[in-house]
């Protein structure tokens, strides 16, 4: 098997690769489990995203700012090990690079 990319998205690309329970997972993910070390606790008022990335193992990487502080913070988000989604993800490498 191929060592896969990192590749940058953007949110339209991410919204299509994700189903509807993933988005809801990545919109409660960008609500409440974002940590910021600046402010010591979970973004409270949520994340502005600045960059997402699909990892070499197809998880999602988002970067951005929390909105309570403007510090910046980063999250992992594991939806490479969903089949369904490693698929979708694979297709859309390829459409990418073809
Ligand atoms: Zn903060």
């Amino acid at each position: 098997m191929n060592l896969q990319e990192e590749i940058q998205l953007t949110e339209f690309q991410l919204y299509f690769l994700l189903s509807d329970e993933q988005r809801k997972a990545y919109n409660y993910l960008l609500d409440r489990g974002v940590y910021c070390t600046t402010c010591g606790v979970m973004c409270k008022n949520g994340v502005n995203v600045t960059e997402i990335y699909l990892s070499e193992l197809n998880d999602i990487t988002i970067h951005g700012t929390c909105n309570a502080c403007n510090g910046k913070v980063a999250r992992v988000m594991e939806f490479g090990e969903d089949t369904a989604f490693s698929e979708k993800a694979n297709n859309f490498r390829n459409a990418l690079t073809n």
